[in-house]
């Protein structure tokens, strides 16, 4: 049985977690309502959904009952206030102009599901609002996979980590060289929340310095939408209404030299849509740092053998490792989904996501996992011992 279906069991954590998904998705659609002729329609669906997972009497009954909700805290919804994850608890979809959130965008899509209906009646709406995460990737994946040949899938795997958004005439230059497979859906134009317009008309995108994805702008400020890319930059327009604005960094985070993002122009740039940027390319970036950095300690390594099993098999002399990269926000799904699919491999959290050893660790005792710091100190020693 698919994952989903058994989503639709009566048990609190599956209800709360369909209530997230409905309430991300009535975000969406409230977001584009004038835009799109039935996102009324959507809401109300959502709306009915969230009615269900409540029964009679509890939470909100009427879309904009729901509306007002999603401009509040999630854990203010009857089933989201007990046993439920606490940053998904304090996460606010909508903000106060009514545009999708930080949190919508960074965390509430890691509970995206399927809600029962077939994917063709909301075309319109993302896939990242209505689809799981490993759907978006095997769909992705399975695009990729020509003719079953290893050398080819992880070349056009690593080709869309590397570019995800670049110059139109660059990308056909890049795949007519390389005979790269593309993803389902390609790549589009630059969306318009990432896109700064310049006084003289010019349309300008920045590429985040850890995912190279155009950053989003909000009036000056520019920033990737995921939060542990956290660099955060302000604009400034050039010395003419037609020159290149140019970004100066605002955050206190590190790396503190990290090369400004020059500003490119968008109406000839594309990228890849927002679900494979966050679900195939944030991960994918920190599985190639993971990867250059072994090689730089003389490791061997192999990228997502067997056409994918896992992530990484490590040699060092006598030693293999076998490595499954795990980049969740919310570490309840990601224990979520550790227990209803065993890994292939030993979990490594990355640099960014260290903090959530611990938690892991006290969820699930047996399983096997470790950090990027602690498994690079393994491999040194490893190698020493040669
Ligand atoms: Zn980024």
């Amino acid at each position: 049985m698919t994952q989903w279906l058994t989503g639709q069991r009566d048990d609190p954590a599956e209800r709360a977690h369909r209530v997230v998904a409905a309430s991300l998705r009535a975000a969406y659609a409230w977001t584009v309502r004038r835009q799109r002729r039935d996102a009324m329609r959507e809401v109300a669906r959502m709306t009915g959904v969230v009615m269900e997972a409540h029964g009679p009497g509890r939470g909100p009954v009427t879309p904009l009952e729901l509306v007002d909700r999603l401009r509040q805290r999630l854990g203010r919804m009857p089933a989201l206030a007990a046993n439920m994850d606490e940053t998904i608890a304090q996460a606010v979809l909508l903000d106060g102009e009514d545009r999708l959130t930080t949190d919508a965008y960074d965390l509430a899509c890691e509970y995206a599901l399927p809600l029962g209906e077939p994917a063709e009646s909301v075309p319109w709406m993302p896939t990242w609002t209505r689809m799981r995460a490993d759907r978006i990737r095997g769909e992705t994946f399975k695009a990729l996979i020509d003719n079953r040949n290893q050398a080819s899938y992880v070349a056009s795997r690593r080709f869309l980590i590397e570019h995800p958004a670049a110059a139109l005439s660059e990308l056909r230059q890049l795949v007519s060289e390389t005979g790269m497979s593309l993803p389902p859906g390609g790549y589009t134009d630059i969306p318009a929340d990432h896109v700064h317009r310049s006084p003289g008309g010019e349309r300008w995108w920045w590429p985040c310095a850890f995912c190279r994805w155009p950053m989003s702008v909000t009036r000056t400020t520019v920033r990737c939408r995921y939060g542990p890319h956290a660099a955060v930059y302000q604009l400034a327009e050039g010395r003419t209404a037609r020159s290149r604005p140019k970004l100066s960094r605002v955050d206190e985070g590190r790396p503190r030299r990290l090369a400004l993002p020059v500003a490119r122009p968008a109406d000839d740039s594309r990228c890849v849509d927002f679900g494979v940027w966050r679900f195939v390319v944030v991960p994918g970036a920190s599985e190639l740092r993971i990867e250059r950095d072994l090689k730089g300690l003389g490791a061997t390594v192999e990228l997502w053998p067997d056409l994918d099993r896992y992530d990484l098999r490590v040699q060092v002399g006598e030693h293999e490792f076998r490595i499954d990269v795990k980049e969740y926000r919310s570490a309840h799904r990601l224990i979520a989904d550790l227990r209803a699919r065993t890994p292939a491999a030993r979990i490594l959290l990355p640099m960014t996501h260290e903090h959530q050893l611990g938690t892991l660790r006290t969820a699930m005792p047996s399983l096997q996992v470790t950090t990027e710091t602690k498994f690079l100190t393994e491999v040194r020693r490893a190698r020493s011992a040669r």
